[in-house]
């Protein structure tokens, strides 16, 4: 019987290999995905097949539609919706060419539907795969010759800025491009548990082919961070390993060489995984090595996706439990950390396989230069420092109210699910209102935004007006990690650093100095408190009284005439 059933199997096979190697081929060709072909190449198989589908999602900033391609081992109806087809699986959600010139990602993960369609039967039951074949569109059909000049292939590489000349990997809270918008739709209706970014590195020089981040787990849940840690990582680098390309954490030097030891890397919700994983989700990133082969990256990010695939299907029942408790803890936590810097207490030691290197004398000016001797392999010790330790953390008010004049924050707030009732009436509310002073903005803009790098700030509890419409966020019912890292002004990548309020830093109405020279001298006859402050202030700044506008403009900002809007943060809370 065993002899029957071979026969036509193996043909199977060895027809569904020639065909990965005649695309790996192609794309080993070094020309680099082109996007018309790659569209053309998901329409046929959706068409072809009927548990495949491709997706308009949303728009891009290049005016093309954002595709995402499903499949799964059942049949697909075009009529279901991504929130049905989503019940009771696990959903896999894999994004290629954010930075479209880092392409093996887009190649592999076509040589790999290509494969499955071929062979349904690999497909495991109950587990759902959704791609973004290309996210960024517009720096794909920016495709020139060498955009990466460090990067070996393929010929045509797509540009890393976006049709906005957005570095979309940065943009996932600012969300500036449309592109943001319409993963953050799909992300919302597909609640995957899995996700993998695709990339190619950049920095240092080594053996391996593929590096990985695993989202920081200090960041996860415990439940989530526990069966990265202890199960579900460890798996997938023995599964690498087992088809031979061994994997080692994304090596995070650049400009200097890994030997001294280098840390995870922490990836804030500013970036992909950063982002999901503020919603309990596991995130991936592949980083193949810039210097190898494109067809060896390409064959590596498909080991890779091969390797995730069974290992989720393995750890199904486990991952989703772990994330059931991670959002049973999240509700049950008073605190919820905002900040993290490394912890260099703790470490691991590597066998790193790297290169011999030394530095020379450069032709080019008087400095030695780093050359890596990629003749001489050799292994050496190489201390891994994997863990962040929470620096800042916040208790979540039972409530923020964020006035609807901020519908730029309102959109993006809704985009990633968080619902909001609006306040029936005008009312006027004790709240607890945030207070800032000391604020530096970059010197800089970065990504097209002038960030918000310091502050200093305090709370005050008073009574506010706010009116019919504006919008009352409940922390019990939305996602409260991602309220926590959005709204809380702290969290590194806030909507408040990213300038979504940085209006509140301008004053608005100032004073005449010949008027409020006699207005100031009644307000000090008259309030006894204020000329006391005065007083004070007088002794500590005598230099200060030689100029009439620091003289009154101290007595106009203690005054009633100061305006409380002044670097208030608009965002109120509730206790
Ligand atoms: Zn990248």
């Amino acid at each position: 019987m065993k002899t029957q059933f071979t026969s036509p199997l193996l043909l199977l096979t060895l027809f569904s290999l020639f065909t990965s190697l005649q695309l790996l081929a192609q794309s080993s060709e070094d020309k680099g995905p082109v996007y018309s072909d790659l569209i053309s190449f998901y329409q046929e198989i959706s068409n072809t097949h009927s548990n495949a589908l491709l997706l308009e999602e949303g728009t891009t900033d290049s005016g093309k539609p954002l595709h995402l391609f499903l499949l799964q081992k059942e049949p697909i109806q075009s009529s279901q919706s991504l929130e049905q087809l989503r019940k009771n699986k696990l959903v896999i959600f894999i994004n290629n060419g954010i930075h479209p010139g880092e392409s093996c990602g887009i190649d592999a993960s076509r040589i790999w539907m290509d494969d499955l369609v071929a062979n349904p039967k690999s497909i495991p039951e109950g587990i759902l795969i959704a791609i973004i074949p290309v996210y960024n569109i517009g720096g794909l059909l920016q495709q020139r010759i060498q955009t990466r000049a460090n990067q070996n292939g393929p010929e045509f590489q797509g540009f890393r800025g976006n049709a906005q000349n957005l570095d979309l990997n940065r943009d996932f809270i600012k969300s500036d491009a449309k592109n943001t918008a319409s993963f953050q739709s799909i992300f919302r209706r597909l609640e995957p548990e899995l996700f993998i970014d695709t990339h190619t590195s950049n920095g240092a020089d080594y053996q391996y082919v593929m590096t990985l981040i695993s989202t920081q787990h200090n960041k996860l849940a415990p439940p989530l961070a526990k069966l990265l840690n202890d199960k579900f990582e460890p798996a997938l680098y023995a599964e690498m390993k087992s088809r031979n390309f061994e994997m080692i954490p994304y090596v995070n030097v650049h400009g200097e060489v890994p030997n001294e030891g280098y840390s995870a890397f922490l990836e804030t919700p500013r970036y992909a995984s950063g982002y999901t994983s503020l919603f309990h989700n596991l995130g991936f990133i592949t980083e193949a090595h810039m210097l190898k082969s494109y067809s060896e990256r390409v064959a590596s990010t498909l080991a890779f996706l091969e390797s995730f695939l069974k290992k989720a299907s393995e750890f199904k029942s486990q991952i989703i439990l772990a994330i059931e408790e991670s959002r049973e803890w999240e509700i049950s936590q008073k605190y919820l950390p905002i900040r993290w810097e490394i912890d260099s207490s703790i470490s691991r030691t590597l066998d790193f396989k790297g290169y011999e290197y030394k530095y020379i004398q450069s032709e080019l000016g008087q400095y030695k230069r780093l050359k890596y001797l990629s003749d001489k392999p050799e292994t050496f010790p190489v201390s891994f420092y994997p863990d962040y330790k929470a620096i800042d953390s916040i208790i979540l008010p039972s409530y923020y109210i964020l006035p609807a004049a901020f519908h730029e924050v309102v959109s993006r707030l809704r985009n990633s699910g968080v619902e909001m009732s609006p306040l029936k009436n005008d009312s006027t509310i004790e709240v607890i209102s945030t207070y800032f002073r000391e604020e530096q903005f970059s010197p800089q803009l970065y990504e097209g935004r002038l960030y918000i790098k310091d502050f200093k700030s305090e709370e005050r509890l008073q009574e506010r007006k706010f009116y019919r419409g504006d919008w009352i966020i409940s922390t019990s019912s939305n996602p409260r990690f991602f309220l926590a890292s959005t709204l809380e002004p702290q969290a590194i990548d806030s909507y408040l650093r990213w300038g979504f309020f940085s209006i509140i830093f301008q004053q608005k109405e100032y004073f005449s100095s010949y008027v409020f020279e006699d207005t100031a001298m009644e307000l000090l006859e008259n309030q006894p408190e204020l000329k006391l402050q005065f007083e004070e202030w007088k002794a500590e700044n005598s230099e200060a009284l030689n100029n009439p506008y620091l003289v009154l403009d101290f007595i106009y900002k203690h005054s009633p005439y100061y305006e409380l809007e002044h670097k208030r943060y608009p965002v109120a809370k509730i206790k």
